[in-house]
């Protein structure tokens, strides 16, 4: 089965405004014990729209680095 990546929620730094729950364009993100939690990864496609509107920079997802060699 492979590995879905979704973006991390830092618990420390968010204060639960709800944002992300409410704005998430395919509802990935809903509540569990009152903080936001990625409830349907399958659904996250990675938009980056929670990291850009999350005013406490809580949100971040992970960016593939590709090194390219000079030739
Ligand atoms: S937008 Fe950020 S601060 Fe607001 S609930 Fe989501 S993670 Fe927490
Ligand atoms: S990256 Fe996009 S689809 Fe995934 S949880 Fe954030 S807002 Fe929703």
């Amino acid at each position: 089965m492979p590995t879905q990546i979704t973006p991390t929620i830092d618990r420390k730094l968010c204060t639960r405004c709800g944002k992300c729950v409410s704005e998430c364009p395919t509802q990935a993100v809903d509540w569990i014990d009152s903080f936001p939690v990625i409830t349907r990864p399958m659904d996250c496609t990675y938009c980056g729209l929670c990291e850009e509107i999350c005013p406490q920079h809580a949100i971040s997802l992970y960016y593939s680095i590709s090194l390219k060699k000079n030739s």
